[in-house]
């Protein structure tokens, strides 16, 4: 599995980041970033709650 960020629609709630701090981090811009190029299937749960958590949908995971 992969995940992205819609820069465009991420707020910088850092909801995700706290959800899920294996995949996604804050960048200097303070938008967050996926740091994997594949979820671990330890983080899969984590990352899916990160996704449906984010207020502006801002995620994808595929
Ligand atoms: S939860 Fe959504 S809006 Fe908040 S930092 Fe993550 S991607 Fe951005």
């Amino acid at each position: 599995m992969k995940a992205f960020v819609d820069k465009d629609l991420c707020i910088g709630c850092g909801l995700c980041t706290e959800l899920c701090p294996e995949v996604f981090e804050m960048d200097d811009d303070m938008l967050a970033e996926v740091i994997v190029d594949e979820i671990d299937d330890a983080d899969a749960d984590a990352a899916e709650d990160a996704r449906e958590s984010c207020p502006t949908e801002a995620i994808t995971i595929e």
